[in-house]
């Protein structure tokens, strides 16, 4: 029964803000422009209408009187609408007239701001917009009235003599004519200028000159919409306050192997950190049904992956039980992200050893009394915690939850890994299930990455040898190694 009027940010999609990913994930119809986020409608419900209404590849956009008339009428249907643009909606984004035209239909609406392109796209390129000693003052202008004609709605010889920084947008085109005009109004050949194209985003290209010579370096490196231009001073900062491209994966690319489901967190990491992701999962968890284990007769229970822990607490809970049915027993993790998953269920592991494989686990168990133990793990996994306890004395029962099976990898995803600098193997059964999919096809050229000995001692198995192993066993351990081994190539 609202529309809200919601900024995507400029593209990066961890600039879309906590509110518009609410309304996101709650309206009935999400009218949405060109340039947003590419995940940004990732969290729609499935059953919401999804409108374009942005350009096709420099064709027609949705005339903006469609796009009102199309925000009134499921406004007024009492549907909730999100109408999603790039950048912020009050920034060169016609957010104004879409309110007006709602305020004039009597259909109630809200403003969500967003992260505006000029601000984001410099910031990104090392550029502060103001600064104490450079710029007390910024101005956002468009670059897309045409400055030699006289109908121009922009006073130049007023913005010649801004003191401040000028923020360019929509302006690529006619970069050459707006330098000129504003040399030509004034305004210093010498100042420091830049153009920030496709800011925020994986592809960010930066160019820098002056404001003489700006429009013949981003012409001859081709620079195209979208991009800001920056004049003023601030945007001489950016040689010492570049940071985007010294991120340590800058032009690497990664492939991915674990199964989707706990591909996310490997991935955005390494994209946090500048790399382009390849994701190729090569195996997926499956559940398995069997009964639901009677806790309380063991005073030990272990736990090897967080796919363990959610699958155990989904047993429990399908039974009516929960985090209480392990109140009795000692727990312990194999690792920190087991640990971690234990946490959300609120219970901190006894026991999570230094080294993160079976056999560190037994190791950190030495001192700890056990007479009954239960394992709750894969289907498929190594013996040798169950031995080595039941070697102790103890009885040990092992239920199995899940087990993992191959995800059939296209053609192109292959392709995409053989062409990565990096292939990560997060376990064994990733290495196994990948290769039984990709055979001999990936020729070695991809650095291999192997999270621990035993993922190691897979890839041996089939006569390749790990280029970096984890001397970490978990994913910040394998993010840590790759990106040392980056750093010295
Ligand atoms: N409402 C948007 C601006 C829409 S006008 C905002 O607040 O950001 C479209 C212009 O925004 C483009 O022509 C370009 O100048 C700028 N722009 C949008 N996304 C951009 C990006 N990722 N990098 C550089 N400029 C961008």
């Amino acid at each position: 029964m609202t529309v809200y009027l919601v900024g995507a940010g400029p593209g990066d999609p961890g600039l879309l803000t906590a509110r518009a990913l609410e309304l996101i994930a709650t309206g009935d119809v999400i009218v949405y422009d060109r340039l947003i986020p590419d995940s940004a409608l990732d969290r729609a419900r499935t059953d919401a209408e999804l409108v374009y209404a942005g350009k096709e590849g420099g064709g027609q956009s949705m005339p903006q009187a469609e796009i009102e008339r199309l925000l009134i009428e499921h406004g007024g249907a009492g549907r909730t609408v999100v109408r999603l643009k790039g950048g912020d909606p009050f920034v060169f984004g016609r957010g104004g007239e879409e309110a007006e035209a709602l305020i004039q239909a009597g259909i109630p609406f809200e403003v969500i701001p967003g992260v505006t392109a000029g601000v984001a796209a410099s910031a990104y390129a090392g550029i502060p917009v103001t600064h104490r000693d450079l710029a007390s003052a910024v101005a956002f202008v468009t670059g897309h009235e045409d400055p030699a004609k006289p109908s121009d709605a922009l006073d130049w010889r007023a913005l010649a003599v801004f003191p401040g920084t000028l923020v360019v947008y929509m302006g690529v085109r006619r970069l050459g004519a707006i330098a000129q005009r504003l040399i030509a109004s004034g305004r210093q050949r010498t100042e420091p200028a830049a153009v920030v194209e496709r800011g925020t985003l994986p592809g960010q290209r930066v160019v820098t000159g002056t404001l003489a010579t700006i429009a013949a370096v981003a012409s001859e490196a081709g620079i195209r919409a979208p991009a800001i231009a920056v004049f003023g001073a601030v945007a001489g900062l950016r040689e010492q306050l570049q940071w985007f491209e010294r991120r340590p994966l800058v032009g690497v690319t990664v492939a991915v192997t674990r199964a989707r489901a706990q591909a996310s967190a490997l991935a955005g990491r390494l994209r946090a950190l500048g790399a382009a992701v390849v994701e190729a999962p090569a195996i997926r968890i499956v559940p398995l049904d069997g009964a639901v284990p009677d806790l309380s007769r063991y005073d030990l229970v272990c736990l090897t992956s967080p796919n363990g822990v959610r699958l155990l607490f989904e047993r429990l809970a399908s039974a009516g039980m929960d985090t209480r049915a392990l109140a009795g027993a000692r727990v312990a993790a194999i690792g920190p992200g087991t640990a971690t998953a234990l946490r959300t269920h609120g219970i901190r592991a006894d026991v999570v050893p230094e080294r993160f494989v079976a056999e560190g686990l037994v190791e950190a168990l030495v001192d700890v009394p056990v007479k009954r133990a239960l394992l709750a793990r894969a289907g498929e996994a190594r013996d040798v915690l169950p031995d080595a306890l039941r070697a102790r004395g103890a009885e040990v029962d092992v239920v199995a939850l899940y087990e993992t099976v191959a995800e059939p990898l296209g053609e192109a995803e292959l392709e995409a890994v053989g062409r990565a600098d990096y292939v990560t193997f997060t376990s064994s059964s990733t290495v196994r299930f990948f290769f039984e999919r990709a055979g001999g096809a990936l020729q070695a050229s991809p650095r291999l990455v192997s999270i621990g000995p035993v993922t190691s001692d897979a890839l041996r198995a089939r006569g390749l040898e790990p280029d970096v192993e984890a001397s970490r066993h978990d994913i910040e351990g394998l993010v840590q190694a790759l990106v040392a081994d980056a750093a010295a190539r």
